[in-house]
């Protein structure tokens, strides 16, 4: 540390880009240094913070929000603020940041999708888990999207979390669902719908499956919900069995599944159909609206480095359908002027110091977290010592960050109002919290969310005054 940064007389300037999770948990790790003096803004795109707590996480499992509380202490620190509403790269530029800040932190998660690259896959109906969990979750980016659940069947592809996130909320009891935060516009779709089918498609084993088991036990405890699995696709090849001895998860997920298989169907309304060695090889369909899947299956094969890897066996089945969700994984979108790497859809870096690519020089006071860091991988509580870390490595370079001039810390909202941004802070956030949360009240639900960035604002506006 020089002498000056990071001192009384020289506060560490810092903006985190992005105010989920990761983004949190930078702040918390740079205001846990004792020594350390420094400022902390958030620039946020949307009014509210969270990040994928309130975007992603699904509506049935509350109690995993309950971590949005440890931020809101965290937010309520006299020397951090937050910039609600702003979007980087249009409200506030790159070069607005490095000129009033000392470093930048990226905690911009991954704000797209990957696609599975087979013919067919843009027509209608065809489309990304992610788009679904948004609109479910009401963010206003996906609140006005309209999913046709007017079909009896569903595909969805991918053995994730996120594939069992929206299995789950697609053959869930509704009067259930409206018990949570779940969007209302989603709530409604919801009970309109004629989906009684969800087929879960995994292109490995059961044993490779990245779902946790939680998450799989759920499925055999939703009320008139059957779960098919075919005993079949539960006879192991050696190297999966030999694999799951090792392996705590897989092996807890296989007796489950062994489970499942026996108790077979009971005649309840919904099923959830768990297939797994298949893979979609194209979208069918006339006048651009899918109709059905076709889907190949495979067989293991073990790869140099010992991995299990689907390969097609040449043996081909069609599937009808109303609708796919694709959900093999979320993708980072560049952000303007920061480098980016296309192959893995993250920020270059090296022990989160922003890299011009990949493997290229450290970008002097740009640092990165999270998803935008590492990949969508991991659990909320992953993002805290992948945080630390990259914060670990901001400190070791202090003594080069400081600019010749100490930032002006009324520049940024000075700038915001003059480019007539209509900026949230964090007290402005809790006035939109208090109206959800008791509007939610008044219902026996946990908040009823407002999806609207425009009605965010006026119930803002309101508040203040
Ligand atoms: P994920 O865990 O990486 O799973 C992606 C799935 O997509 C894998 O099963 C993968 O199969 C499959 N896949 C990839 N490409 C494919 C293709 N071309 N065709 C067919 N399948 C393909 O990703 P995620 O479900 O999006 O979840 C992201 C992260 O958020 C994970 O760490 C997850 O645990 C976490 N999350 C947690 C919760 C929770 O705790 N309840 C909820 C939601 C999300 P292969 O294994 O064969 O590649």
């Amino acid at each position: 540390m020089t002498e000056t940064l990071g001192t009384a007389d020289r506060p560490l300037h810092v903006a985190i880009v992005g105010a989920g999770p990761a983004g949190f948990y930078a702040a918390e790790a740079l205001i846990k240094q004792k020594e350390l003096v420094c400022r902390i803004d958030f620039i946020n795109r949307l009014p509210t913070p969270y990040g994928l707590v309130r975007e992603g996480v699904a509506p049935d499992h509350q109690s995993i929000k309950a971590v949005t509380r440890v931020y809101d202490k965290l937010a309520a620190a006299a020397n951090i603020r937050y910039f609600g509403n702003v979007t980087f790269g249009k409200d506030l530029l790159h070069a607005d940041l490095k000129r009033h800040y000392d470093a930048i932190i990226y905690a911009v998660g991954a704000q797209s999708d990957r696609k599975m690259g087979i013919p067919g896959e843009d027509m209608a109906g065809s489309l990304p888990a992610t788009v679904f969990v948004g609109w479910y979750n009401g963010h206003p980016d996906y609140r006005d999207l309209e999913f046709d659940l007017s079909h009896e069947r569903v595909l969805v592809v991918g053995n994730g979390n996120v594939a069992m996130d929206v299995t789950r909320i697609l053959v869930s009891d509704p009067d259930e669902l409206a018990k949570s935060d779940i969007a209302d516009h989603a709530l409604a779709g919801l009970r309109a719908s004629k989906v009684r089918e969800v087929v879960l498609l995994g292109r490995r084993g059961p044993v490779q499956a990245a779902f946790t088991t939680p998450e799989l036990k759920e499925f055999g405890e939703l009320a008139g919900v059957d779960v098919i699995v075919d005993p079949a696709d539960l006879e192991l090849d050696p190297q999966s069995a030999t694999a799951m001895a090792d392996d705590k998860i897989a092996t807890r997920n296989v007796e489950l599944l062994r489970n499942y298989a026996e108790r077979g169907a009971s005649g309840a309304p919904r099923r959830i159909v768990m297939r797994f060695l298949v893979s979609p090889v194209e979208v069918l369909g006339s006048d651009d609206k899918l109709g059905a899947v076709k889907i190949e299956r495979n067989r293991l094969v073990q790869s140099d480095d010992g991995s299990m890897r689907p390969r097609g066996s040449g043996e081909f089945e069609t599937l009808e359908c109303g609708m796919i969700l694709r959900s093999v994984g979320y993708r980072g979108v560049p952000l303007p002027n920061v480098p980016f790497n296309e192959a893995s859809g993250t920020i270059p870096n090296v022990a989160g110091r922003v890299t011009t690519q990949r493997g290229g020089e450290v970008v002097p006071g740009e640092y990165v977290v999270g998803w935008a860091k590492r990949g969508p991988s991991g659990v909320i509580g992953t993002n805290k010592p992948d945080a630390a870390a990259t914060v670990q490595s901001l400190l070791a370079d202090l003594s080069e960050l400081a600019g010749a001039e100490a930032p002006d810390p009324d520049a940024i909202p000075a700038l915001l109002r003059t480019r007539q941004v209509p900026y949230v802070s964090y007290g402005d956030w809790k006035i939109l919290d208090t109206h959800e949360t008791s509007c939610g009240g008044e219902q026996g639900r946990p908040r009823v969310k407002v999806t609207r960035v425009a009605e965010m604002l006026e119930i803002i506006e309101s508040g203040r005054s």
